[in-house]
């Protein structure tokens, strides 16, 4: 007893069901039976022991109590011992090319920056894989490993191809305005367009054998190229190897001539000229352009095209978005700190970084411990392209990386490269200490990221075409304005795209753009193809990964149609426990299956985010699945199958495979279907499933009624059941018509039940009342009966009235005289004669009711 009053002093007591059940406690609680009477009985004992514990004696009992309980102590604990060791996360880094262990620098936050798109064009299939392949791995990293993930992403809004495109665009819209009808000087502009992009882009393409021979006619030269280009096939494949655009300038002149020999309008012209055209303009006319307007007009118009193209792709929107146009002042203090840190320098207006400053620059300052635990001292030295460090000098992609509209002009050496670009006519520029002009690409990133995450990130991440030159001088340049040894710890490449075997090009024809992908994949199936490959690696959509992603699909439909249509079974039995558990040896197993899923797909996540593994680990639990099914086609315990499927739910939604409404649900099971026109995002399955179940049972029961021959009345009561009872419960009035068909109204169910229960009401208050008039008429007609019980001719005679009453009667039974002898009255024996006339008729009644029904009455 004292063990519940001591924790009740210590105010340990809330009406605990297990300290009353304490074997000095237990006998009083034999007969209660619930937790509120256990309550009751609890206060009711607290109530009384603290008016003891006030008494001298108690407080003696609890003090050595509470002396006891020191001395008593729990048992040592074990401290586990892991019987499997959880695997640690390991990512492949493009900074050692291998996997290493995933150590955030802040706890459980990850800084992750990621290039992002050049604004000027649609966004294509090379651009899904990577921002699609990043968006899993930032979902895994967030909702798989529940890391805090900062994501940043830039906009490149300022560069040398959204300036080319936005003047070509600016100048042809203005000179197809300035020739509405199809002139001499159209065709002419057109011929001479189309002679210069001739010489400046088709001649260095041709071997010397090919050239315009002395005297021909370009056209001619021309014409003779694309004989040979259709009919010689080594040829054809060679041009297009040595030079690859050579497929795309050719066709643009092809174009461009079959514009020339048609007579129709200006428009037609222009249409097929409007590659050359808008060169040729942009060579003339180009510098005039200098509205800013037109450059950001562009960019901004692309910028909404790429989002748009990502919310379709399901990709998430980065958590932070940086624009190159809105970060320039920072840019330039950037640089300036670049150049006061001794590795760049500035030319005509131009700020080169200067590699070979850099390269074996030994740390300024010494920054305390640095990585892998070795002392930071200040003893180590700038390194240039530590990703890609036997691309140094490779003269091609250096000038890839800067630009077509950049001359090395001022440049000391080969391999430096521009911060910032001196501005020419023509281009948007920005005030700056070396004069109006714009930044360079590569320090766009640099900026950016160290303004958002500081002088040090966790992830970085792009295509791998962008490794070298950008990723190498974003790294140079960073280092070298923080005077860091490691301003990125892992870089994370997402691997090329090819189409059908081949690089992905204009001129190949194989160039596809998201929205056309989106025409023959689902963004689920996209998301599958390139789920199924390792993010890393290349990657080849062919047609093969097109069917496989289908059967994958198609797998996954089955598996959660048929899981949900077994589950659902089983809620609408809603049968009550029969006393077994149902969980057997079948269960079991599928309970076994699933743990080792969980174990193999973390393994395999955890080896640098192995997507086709960890599919492949899904798949095979939902094999596993299906042969419990087999063993179980109407489970009576549906535990097991649901955790299972909800798992597999939560992994495919974590990937960001779940589609529609129906995936917001908690514990939903299945991964959605994507919403259309049609159901706008209405979760179908869960609207449609009442009803469905209320036909489909309605159904059954009448092949039950069929099957065993029964009679329409039992048919009609099983319609009326639905209708008053299934369909009313779902809000659904049948309202039935002389013709037979029912009229179907919607209302709320409650109101159609109240309608039902007033109208049943009504009815048998009726047949009620209807009875109770039958029961009167009943009772009335016996009344009478029973008078008509009298012989008439005894009628006046004794018992049935008083004795000495009559002392004589005549033969019909009438009194003639009364007791005393005296003559009854001549009116007197009428009204006599006429009761006794009436008598004779009930009494004639009465033996017809008692010959009809016995003796009964
Ligand atoms: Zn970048």
């Amino acid at each position: 007893m004292l063990i519940l009053n001591e924790l009740a002093g210590s105010g340990r007591i809330h009406g605990d069901v297990r300290l009353l059940q304490s074997e000095s406690f237990r006998p009083a609680l034999r007969p209660l039976s619930s937790v509120t009477q256990l309550g009751k009985l609890n206060q009711a004992y607290l109530a009384s022991t603290n008016a003891r514990t006030h008494s001298a004696t108690a407080s003696n009992h609890l003090r050595s109590r509470m002396a006891t309980t020191e001395k008593v102590q729990q048992p040592k604990w074990q401290v586990p011992v892991p019987v499997e060791a959880e695997p640690t996360l390991k990512v492949w880094n493009s900074l050692t090319r291998t996997k290493n262990d995933f150590i955030p620098m802040h706890g459980r936050r990850v800084d992750w920056y990621n290039c992002g798109p050049t604004v000027y064009d649609s966004a294509h299939m090379g651009h899904a894989r990577n921002y699609l392949t990043q968006d899993m791995i930032r979902r895994i990293l967030r909702d798989y490993f529940g890391y805090d993930v900062n994501f940043v992403m830039n906009v490149t809004d300022i560069e040398d191809k959204i300036i080319i495109r936005a003047r070509e665009q600016h100048l042809l819209a203005a000179y197809r305005e300035s020739h509405p009808e199809l002139s001499e000087a159209l065709k002419n502009d057109t011929k001479q367009a189309w002679d210069a992009y001739f010489q400046s882009k088709l001649l260095k393409c041709l071997a010397e054998a090919d050239k315009p021979k002395e005297g021909e006619d370009l056209i001619t030269a021309f014409q003779r190229l694309l004989k040979r280009d259709a009919e010689d096939e080594v040829w054809r494949k060679e041009a297009r190897s040595k030079e690859e655009k050579f497929g795309l300038v050719l066709g643009s002149l092809q174009s461009a001539l079959a514009g020339l020999s048609q007579t129709n309008d200006a428009t037609t012209l222009i249409d097929s000229a409007k590659d050359i055209l808008s060169w040729w303009l942009d060579k003339k006319e180009g510098h005039t352009v200098t509205d800013p307007a037109i450059f950001r007009a562009l960019a901004a118009y692309w910028e909404n095209s790429f989002f748009s193209d990502m919310q379709k792709l399901r990709v998430l929107p980065p958590d932070t978005i940086t624009r190159v146009s809105e970060y320039v002042p920072e840019i330039v203090t950037f640089v300036e700190q670049i150049i006061s840190n001794g590795f760049a320098y500035e030319e005509n207006g131009n700020v080169w970084f200067d590699v070979g400053a850099f390269e074996g620059a030994k740390a300024k300052k010494a920054k305390g411990k640095g990585k892998e635990g070795e002392a930071d001292d200040g003893e180590w030295e700038h390194v240039y392209a530590k990703l890609q460090p036997w691309s140094k000098g490779n003269r091609e992609l250096l000038e890839d990386g800067e630009g077509s509209l950049t001359t090395a002009q001022g440049k000391r050496s080969s391999s430096d490269f521009a911060l910032w670009k001196s501005g020419k006519p023509g281009e948007p520029t920005w005030p700056s200490p070396w004069g109006p002009g714009r930044p360079g690409w590569h320090i766009e990133c640099s900026v950016m990221a160290s303004e958002i995450l500081g002088q040090q990130m966790d992830i970085h991440s792009g295509g791998v075409d962008l490794m070298f030159p950008h990723h190498d001088n974003e790294i140079a340049q960073s280092e070298a304005y923080h005077d860091c040894r490691q301003w990125v710890n892992y870089f994370l490449h997402t691997g090329h795209l090819h189409i059908q075997g081949l690089k992905m090009s204009k001129s190949l024809k194989n160039f596809i753009t998201v929205e056309q992908a989106l025409e023959t994949y689902s963004p689920r199936q996209l998301r599958l193809a390139f789920m199924n490959q390792l993010w890393s690696n290349k990657m080849d959509l062919t047609d093969g990964v097109r069917a496989g992603v289908e059967n994958i699909e198609e797998t996954l439909n089955n598996f959660f149609r048929n899981v949900k249509a077994k589950i659902s079974d089983f809620e609408s039995r809603n049968a009550p426990s029969d006393g077994l558990h149902y969980y057997d040896q079948p269960e079991k197993q599928l309970i076994s299956d699933l743990q080792k899923a969980q174990a193999a797909f973390r393994a395999a996540l955890c080896d640098s985010f192995n997507t086709p593994e960890s599919l492949d680990v899904l798949l095979t639990l939902v094999s596993q699945t299906n042969v419990y099914l087999q063993a179980r086609p109407r489970p009576q315990n549906v535990s097991a199958l649901r955790t299972t499927a909800e798992w597999i739910t939560r992994m495919l939604r974590m990937f960001g495979l779940g589609e529609g409404q129906a995936v917001l649900k908690e514990g939903a099971i299945g991964w959605g279907e994507a919403s259309t026109a049609e159901d706008s995002g209405v979760d179908r399955e869960a609207v449609l499933m009442p009803y469905l179940r209320a036909l489909s049972s309605f159904r059954d029961e009448v092949r039950k009624l069929a099957l065993k021959g029964a009679n329409s009345r039992e048919i009609l009561e099983l319609c009326d059941r639905l209708r008053d009872n299934e369909l009313v419960d779902l809000g659904v009035a049948l309202d039935d018509q002389e013709d037979g068909n029912a009229l179907v109204k919607l209302a709320p169910a409650e109101e159609l039940r109240r309608a039902r229960d007033e109208k049943k009401a009504a009815a048998e208050a009726k047949i009620a009342r209807k009875a109770a008039a039958a029961k009167e008429a009943e009772a009335k007609r016996l009344a009478k009966l029973e008078k008509g019980k009298v012989d008439p001719a005894l009628m006046f005679k004794p018992p049935h009235v008083e004795d000495n009453l009559y002392s004589e009667w005549d033969e019909e039974g009438i009194p003639t005289k009364d007791a005393q002898g005296v003559e009854i009255s001549k009116a007197k024996g009428k009204k006599m004669k006429k009761d006794r006339d009436i008598q004779a008729k009930l009494h004639q009644e009465w033996l017809n009711e008692v010959n009809k029904n016995g003796a009964s009455v």
